[in-house]
Parts: C-alpha cells; structure tokens; sequence
C-alpha cells in the first residue's frame, strides 16, 4: 500500500492530522519516506544545493570554519560535524579546501547527523579517504570543542502552522476530502509559543512553528558554549517568518505537497529567530545573505582562479554556478547565513554580531 493510501486509511480511521506529523511521515518512514529511499539532489533529483553548485561554496565555509579554530586556540581534538550532509560534497570541499590548514585535519574527529540510510552511503562513498562517523541526532555529538555547518538542513524539519483566529490560533491538518488528502483548520485556541506573535499578526495570516528544531539548537549550542566552537546554519527563510512556506518540489518544479507524499520534497523557510531563542545565551551574528557571507570570504577570487584552468562549455558553467550563488535574484539573498560561537569570542569569518 503506498504511503498516500496508508495516510488516508489512518486519517479515515483516527482523524486529522498536523502537518508536522505528515512532513514526519513523508519524509522520514523507513519504508517510504522521501529521503530515506533515495538520493535527491543534482540534476536528475528533485533539488540541487549550494555545495552541489560548485565547490567554491564547501571550500569558502571550509576556510571560514577553520580560522575559527584558529581564532579560538586550536583546540585539538574538536568535532567537525555537519548536519544532513546529502551526498557529502559540502564536506569533502570543507576537508580537501582545510588540507594545508596546520593541524585541522589531525584534530578534527568527522561526525556527520544523517537520517537517511541511502544517504549514509553515498556519504561513506564520497568520504571513503577520512574516518567518519554517524550519529542519529545533534544530541549524540561528542562533548568536546564543536565546529559544525548545516546547510539545507533545516528547511527539512517538520514545522507546524497556526493561523491567527482573534486572540487563537487554529492549527492547519491534514484530512481526507472526496478520498484525497486536503488541508483543513482545527477549531481556535490560544498558543503560548505564539503569543509574541499577537503583535505583528493580523486575522488569517498563517505563522510556522519547527518543533525539532528547538532541541538541536540547544544542544549545538550547549557544547560551543562550554568547549567552544562555532555553527554555520544556512538555509533560506529571514529573522521572523509570516505566511504559508511549506512547499514541495519534484523534478525542480513546484507541486502540490500533498499529492504523492514520500516522493516530492517537503520543505518550509527557517525562522532564525526562532533558531536563536533555542541556542539560548549564546552569541549570533547577523542574519546575512548568502551572496554577501560569500563575497566577504572571497568568492570572486577563487572564481577567476578557477576560471583561468576552464574554457568552453566548463567556464561557462562556472560562471553561471558563481552567479547561482552569489546574485540577489538567485540564491544570493533568498538563503542566509546564521553563526553561533561562544559570548567571549569572534563570529566565524564573513560574518558579524
Ligand atoms: N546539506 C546537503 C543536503 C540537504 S538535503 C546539501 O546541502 O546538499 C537534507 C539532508 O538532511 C539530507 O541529507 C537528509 O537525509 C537529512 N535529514 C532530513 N531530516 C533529517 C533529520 N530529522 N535528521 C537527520 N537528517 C535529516
């Protein structure tokens, strides 16, 4: 029985659902979930990301990581991590860019946050020269110094959404209408979580909230704070979110999130406010466009020092992937970058507090 018709089946017999639950089940059933039966990314997937752009993106957050480190006296062992790592390309430009960094390498214990067991392979693969290892969830990450990077991570996290109704919210589901899945409201009632939401919302207007994300948060930023580090978190969304984000894609295109669940991509913009409230007293920078976090850690360098070996049909490739990354109508202002270090030390590189 397809996932589709088990939801159904489920929802006919126990009624609604949230969309968190349904994002969950999507995305994450050992059986059927999205990302649990398949490679997604690049070309022929559903959905290409930064790292899988051009390796310009994993070797300029290698650099911005690691001056990090050395920003923060080296301290040996650390745990690199990376949360979702898709294919592993983000870190094998992260490890192949960091080389000549004297004692990164040597220090560095590779700890990657995957769910996926299709994923877990084709990063063993990519990553087949270094030792590596999984773990299920942020809270199994060593308790030493942590340098960590998530990009597209986020946005994959099931989220709720309310929609204001006077002083209550009612929460979207998901239900069955004439044998389809649909989106319905559940009666109004006060939110506390979304109280501070009163103020900037009007009647109708729909507010997400990402209730996995609040405990990784805290445990990322638990360890930075008491052993140091520092988090990279890259994704498209701004400080507060407002409106309707959720989204599916397959094959590039937009369609319906609740037409073939566990075969299109779901995701929803991250709220970074949000992401800051659960790390807590550490500090943050400034929510900074993609475009501006790459430009100030040199992009346009490293792109015409790479263009001088290309020609063709390749250079052209390659500019395009520069613009891809760094143009504001592109991906250069949509996705922002968020760091998370220690109150007593500096933001990574191409960012500010
Ligand atoms: N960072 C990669 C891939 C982004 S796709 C890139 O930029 O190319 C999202 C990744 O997060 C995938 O690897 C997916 O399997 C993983 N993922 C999604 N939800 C997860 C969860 N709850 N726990 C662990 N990994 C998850």
């Amino acid at each position: 029985m397809s996932l589709r018709d088990q939801l159904i089946a489920r929802i006919t017999s126990q009624g609604p659902i949230t969309i968190a639950d349904f994002m969950a089940e999507a995305l994450l059933h050992p059986e059927y979930g999205y990302y649990a039966t398949r490679d997604p990314l690049g070309e022929d997937g559903d959905f290409t990301t930064s790292p899988e752009i051009s390796q310009m993106f994993g070797e300029l957050v290698g650099l911005s990581l690691a001056q990090s480190w050395l920003d923060q006296g080296a301290p040996t062992p650390f745990t690199l991590a990376e949360l979702g790592p898709g294919r592993g390309t983000l870190m094998a430009d992260i490890l192949r860019a960091t080389a000549r960094v004297p004692g990164f390498h040597a220090a560095a214990q590779i700890t990657l946050v995957e769910a996926s067991p299709t994923l877990r392979a084709a990063q063993r693969a990519t990553l087949s020269a270094h030792d590596i290892a999984h773990v299920d969830g942020a809270d199994a990450l060593p308790d030493a110094p942590l340098w960590l990077v998530a990009n597209e991570f986020f946005d994959a996290l099931p989220i709720r959404q309310f929609q204001r109704d006077g002083a209550g919210w009612r929460e979207r589901s998901v239900g069955v209408r004439d044998g389809a899945l649909s989106f319905g409201l559940s009666p109004a009632a006060p939110q506390a979580l979304l109280d501070h939401r009163l103020d900037d919302t009007s009647d109708e207007q729909v507010v997400e909230l990402c209730p996995t994300a609040a405990p990784i948060l805290s445990a990322i930023a638990a360890r930075i704070q008491t052993r140091g580090g520092a988090a990279l978190i890259i994704d498209y969304g701004d400080w507060r979110s407002l409106g309707d984000t959720f989204q599916a894609l397959q094959n590039h295109q937009p369609v319906n999130p609740l037409a073939d669940p566990g075969n299109a991509d779901l995701t929803a913009h991250v709220d970074f406010e949000a992401l800051c409230a659960a790390a807590g007293p550490i500090a943050h920078s400034r929510v900074t466009p993609q475009g501006i976090f790459l430009e100030r850690l040199g992009i346009t360098a490293r792109a015409q020092a790479l263009a001088k070996k290309l020609d063709g049909p390749a250079l052209e490739a390659h500019i395009a992937a520069h613009r891809r990354l760094t143009h504001p109508e592109e991906m250069g202002n949509l996705f922002k970058v968020l760091g998370l270090f220690p109150d007593h030390a500096a933001p990574p590189p191409g960012l500010e507090q």
